[in-house]
């Protein structure tokens, strides 16, 4: 059995545990270091993420429109992004020889494109500054002491500061209760809606620009709509299912989805367009789409309130009211949830009430500091998540760095 003490140890070898230790190895001299891991290797989901590309973070550089893509944490980590946002990153690891490159949507990745030369310079640095990296080490329990006491199967290590970076873990939620947090209760967040309608799901690979509204859990949401095989995808449902996860858990998947296929178009603004129709054209409804809309979507709507082939100027006032209902509402039956290329994301964790956001650390407990997604803070898709975990690994080593200056 090893016993072994340590100035600082990180619980967890994932994004922002990495990020503290390194920027808190190059803070300080003369001060111990360990990662401890329970994986055999670190930085796994660092190696899948963005599709084995790594999107490290956003093209938001500033911190109130960033802290908009959190629907929770948007309000805490306003601050923290005053002290280390994307800029920040960038320069990071700019200094560091890692070029990053922003794609036409905003998403920034490696200029290599590959994770791995995020995960390199990771271990080169963490080498260099001698962080011990202690793989196959699964922290079991957490002791406070005159310092912290952490025990594996095996080994017991203590430390004067305990930094825990491990992620959404159940188990590790469990220690920080017993060290007097509240945990709010882990849900999934940024999934895509099911539905079995065929008629729609057969439209599969239609893309267009929609307003979404679940209005009996009164939530809302507009942008990029994607029609696919088995329901809706796209930046507009990601978004509802973060900014809802816990409502859309509540409802268990089941709700009715309603979609303004015109976006920004109120209904009477579209009936007015239709009777301007119904007076000009001799043609039948089906084979003449409006509102740039696809035609495939067209004739699907057409046909809903069957129009397709009734002449427009044969069409009465209640058809052509229908015809605007289901161009500005078309209601759906959404039965559950598929998780969006693999990147599943928990909203839930550690209270944020109990964390004092300048520094990272716990309000609970001295010399205890929580980063990443161990935290109740979770973002939209798009580089977001990776942001948190930089900005919050970077805060506490300047926090527990500073300090040892004070001693
Ligand atoms: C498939 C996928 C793709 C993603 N792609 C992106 C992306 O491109 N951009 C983006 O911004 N976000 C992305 N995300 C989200 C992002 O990966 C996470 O938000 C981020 O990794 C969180 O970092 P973290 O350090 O808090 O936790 P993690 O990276 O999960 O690290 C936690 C570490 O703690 C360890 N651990 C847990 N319990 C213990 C224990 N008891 N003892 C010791 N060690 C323990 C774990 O093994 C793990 O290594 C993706 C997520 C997934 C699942």
């Amino acid at each position: 059995m090893n016993n072994k003490n340590y100035n600082t140890i990180i619980i967890g070898g994932g994004a922002a545990g990495f990020f503290a230790a390194i920027n808190l190895a190059e803070q300080t001299s003369n001060h111990s270091i360990a990662i401890v891991e329970r994986g055999k290797d670190v930085l796994q989901k660092v190696r899948i993420s963005g599709g084995g590309r790594c999107n490290v973070t956003h093209a938001q550089f500033e911190p109130k429109p960033l802290s908009l893509n959190y629907p929770r944490g948007e309000k805490e980590l306003l601050g923290p992004f005053h002290s280390f946002m994307t800029g920040d990153t960038i320069s990071w690891f700019q200094e560091r020889g890692i070029e990053l490159k922003i794609e036409e949507d905003g998403r920034m990745f490696p200029v290599s494109n590959s994770s791995q030369t995020i995960i390199d310079c990771f271990i080169s640095l963490a080498q260099k500054h001698h962080i011990d990296i202690l793989t196959s080490n699964n922290v079991a329990s957490i002791e406070k002491k005159d310092l912290w006491e952490l025990h594996t199967k095996t080994d017991t290590f203590s430390c004067d500061n305990l930094v825990v970076t491990a992620g959404s873990s159940p188990k590790v939620w469990e220690m920080m209760r017993k060290l007097d947090h509240t945990i709010v209760n882990a849900v999934p967040s940024l999934f895509t809606f099911n539905t079995v309608d065929k008629q729609i799901t057969e439209l599969a690979g239609i893309a267009l620009e929609a307003r979404v509204d679940i209005p009996q859990l009164k939530l809302e949401s507009q942008g990029p709509l994607l029609i696919t095989h088995w329901g809706f995808s796209g930046p507009a449902i990601l978004k509802m299912s973060a900014w809802g996860a816990r409502e859309l858990h509540k409802a268990d998947y089941q709700f009715d989805l309603v979609i303004n296929w015109l976006n920004y178009l109120s209904h009477q603004e579209c009936l007015e367009s239709l009777f301007e129709r119904r007076k000009n054209s001799k043609k039948q409804v089906g084979n003449e789409w409006l509102f740039d809309l696809p035609k495939r979507l067209w004739k699907y709507v057409a046909e809903s309130v069957q129009l397709t082939e009734k002449n427009w100027a044969d069409c009465s006032n209640v058809d052509l009211q229908n015809l605007a209902t289901h161009l500005t509402a078309s209601t759906f039956a959404i039965n559950g949830k598929s998780t969006f290329k693999e990147e599943f994301v928990t909203a839930g964790g550690v209270d944020l009430k109990e964390v004092n956001f300048r520094s990272f650390a716990s309000k609970k407990q001295e010399n205890l500091y929580l980063a990443g997604e161990i935290l109740n803070i979770d973002a939209i898709t798009g580089g977001f998540n990776f942001q948190n975990a930089w900005t919050g690994g970077w805060i506490i080593a300047r926090a527990i760095s500073t300090k040892k200056r004070e001693y």
